[in-house]
């Protein structure tokens, strides 16, 4: 019923596959064969792309699956301590299934509630805020198999915490307002505005928007194999994976109109009859308000047939709910899933513009990028050039945690001091602040007075903020981890190095490193800068090699010999052999120095 339940239509398989593990909590050999005949797909295919995402579970997990945010600044709030707490009053071992299969405790990457952490997931939804009283009356409630419908409501309470409000949090947008205003306005005066705009993608890239738009709504679209008509697409990426972003989680919880719209007029500007909005795995408790919110505007003929009482301007939205996998935030990766296959990311060209999902012209958006494309059809694009930077218009919206005082989301013009962004925040002692993330840029005390813009510091909107008593070297450990466990195993280069990188992090927190490993991390991280295939692996070394060029000490005092001296010296050693050749240039010297890359 499941298989049915989406037309037999092999593209579902990663939907397919999440509710098939609703019914029994897990995906059983038995199940995988049913859903490979079903869908006429290869058994080896199904299972593949079981086994790439971290939510499916190829064996029971425990009843109650109990996953704790690894994020850098819930360690900071104590989850480890907490983690150790409900394993020991549960009598489990982190990592493994209770003996009699009641649970299982671990850990996942962030869970996108670093403003109300520490947070963890039981069963796929969240639970913030914890305390150690917490934990303990969450231990009792598992012991006591409640289901979760009966734990308080207070623990799965998500607050949108937004502190500074701008243009787009300061005013209420009212539901097809902008898509009436783009539809009067018509596509190619829609695209103009766009340009005029200059706006700039706000998941990480700052590709230009209207280039994109352009690109996709001039390129040919072709009819499909199976039969399906010629189509564009527009796509919403709601995989917000990043650690410490969470500015799209209350941007669908708080202003899904906005996005709606913006799709909307993307859709129209392109000439797409679909859209998909691809959900983060961890967000799914927010399904239900969306799913009931395009009710809403198929009833108030937004939606579907007809838009706006427009013959001929159709358009639906569908939502895809991702599985546990950071790399679908790269664009191409999440085509990929939504075609219901492995997250891997694509060869480039062709660009999803040209050849996106199903191979026809795809334009996929950031969450808040569709808001504010949204904001232009209603204001125009002159309006929105006027805001922030020439080169950086508009604001930008900042997810804000770690050692602040008001951790949350705060929306300020682009071309803000980091300065006056802590200042707000209540950030009275901070060293460091990770922008964008781990795979963002460190910025230390002296950068302080730089700009967040695409020109100066260019963000996604993660603001981790590190105050002076925190450790650099562990935040630099964590993000290394993270990568580890995030790379999809593609290609060689990200696969082994964001391995090793972690291993030689982990020798030196064990302070059995040397200057050996220093090195080494060096040049992994030119290698996977130059050789891997995808923004994962490229970005994967940058907090190491920020946090090293910034925060030495903090490696150094852990590595067991910070130099290597010589029981003798060898190019003195070598004097009577270059007399007795006549030779003494360069060459003929033993320049240690010089062998040793990094050692300055
Ligand atoms: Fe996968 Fe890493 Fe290669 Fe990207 S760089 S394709 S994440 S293995």
């Amino acid at each position: 019923p499941v298989v049915d339940r989406h037309g037999g239509e092999p593209g579902q398989l990663v939907q397919i596959l999440r509710e098939a593990q609703g019914v029994v909590g897990y995906l059983p050999a038995a199940a995988l064969t049913a859903i490979a005949r079903a869908l006429g797909l290869p058994r080896a295919q199904v299972e593949g792309v079981a086994g790439f995402y971290s939510f499916f579970h190829l064996t029971p997990p425990g009843r109650y699956r109990v996953l704790f945010s690894d994020n850098i600044t819930d360690r900071m709030l104590g989850s480890g301590e907490l983690l150790d707490r409900l394993c020991n009053k549960l009598w489990v071992e982190r990592g493994k299934v209770s003996e009699d299969g009641l649970v299982s405790v671990d850990t996942t990457s962030c869970t996108g509630m670093c403003d109300q952490g520490p947070a963890l997931l039981v069963n796929g939804q969240a639970l913030t805020r914890l305390s150690g009283e917490r934990v303990e009356r969450i231990g009792e409630l598992i012991r006591a198999q409640a289901p979760l419908a009966d734990w308080p409501a207070e623990y799965f309470r998500v607050d949108d915490n937004i502190r500074r409000r701008d243009t787009l949090l300061s005013a209420e947008w009212p539901a097809g307002a902008a898509l009436r205003a783009a539809i009067a306005r018509g596509g190619e005066a829609m695209l103009a505005e766009m340009k005029l705009s200059n706006l700039r993608g706000r998941g990480g890239a700052g590709f230009t928007t209207a280039i994109k738009w352009e690109s996709a709504r001039r390129a040919e679209c072709h009819a499909e194999a199976d039969g399906r008509p010629a189509a564009r697409y527009v796509v919403c990426n709601a995989d917000e994976g990043e650690p410490g972003t969470f500015k799209d989680r209350v941007l669908l919880a708080s202003y899904a109109d906005l996005v709606f719209d913006g799709m909307s007029v993307a859709a129209l500007t392109i000439g797409a009859r679909q859209g998909l909005l691809y959900l983060r795995g961890e967000y799914a408790y927010l399904l239900p308000a969306l799913r009931e919110n395009l009710e809403r505007r198929r009833r108030s003929g937004l939606l579907g047939r007809a838009v706006c009482g427009q013959a001929g301007l159709d358009f639906e939205i569908d939502i895809h709910v991702g599985a546990g996998a950071y790399v679908c935030g790269e664009e191409t990766a999440l085509l990929e899933s939504l075609e219901g296959k492995r997250g891997i990311p694509r060869i480039r060209p062709p660009f999803p513009v040209t050849a996106g999902y199903r191979g026809q012209p795809t334009v996929v958006n950031n969450v808040e990028t569709l808001c504010k494309a949204a904001l232009i059809a209603l204001r125009g694009g002159a309006w929105f050039a006027g805001l922030g930077t020439k080169q950086s218009t508009g604001t930008k919206l900042l997810s804000i945690s770690g050692d602040v005082e008001t951790p949350g989301i705060y929306e300020y013009p682009f071309g803000v001091s980091v300065n006056q962004v802590l200042q707000d925040c209540g950030a009275g002692n901070a060293q460091a602040v990770q922008v964008s993330g781990p795979s963002g840029i460190c910025l230390a005390m002296h950068e302080f007075s730089r700009s967040i813009a695409f020109e100066d510091v260019p963000t996604a909107g993660a603001f981790m903020v590190f105050g002076t008593h925190r450790d650099m070297f562990e935040v630099a450990r964590n993000f290394a981890h993270f990568f580890r466990h995030e790379s999809c195993g593609f290609c060689t280069p990200c696969r082994v190095g964001t391995s090793l990188v972690a291993n030689c992090m982990d020798k030196i927190a064990k302070g059995l490193g040397t200057q050996y490993e220093i090195n080494q991390v060096f040049k992994i991280h030119r290698l996977l800068h130059a050789a891997s295939h995808c923004g994962l692996g490229q970005a994967a070394c940058n907090p190491l090699f920020d946090t090293l060029q910034k925060f030495r000490p903090a490696y150094e005092r852990r590595l067991c010999s910070l130099d290597f001296e010589p029981a003798f010296d060898l190019d003195q050693a070598l004097a009577a052999a270059r007399q007795m050749t006549g030779r003494d240039d360069p060459a003929a010297h033993f320049g240690l120095a010089a062998r040793l890359p990094g050692v300055t």
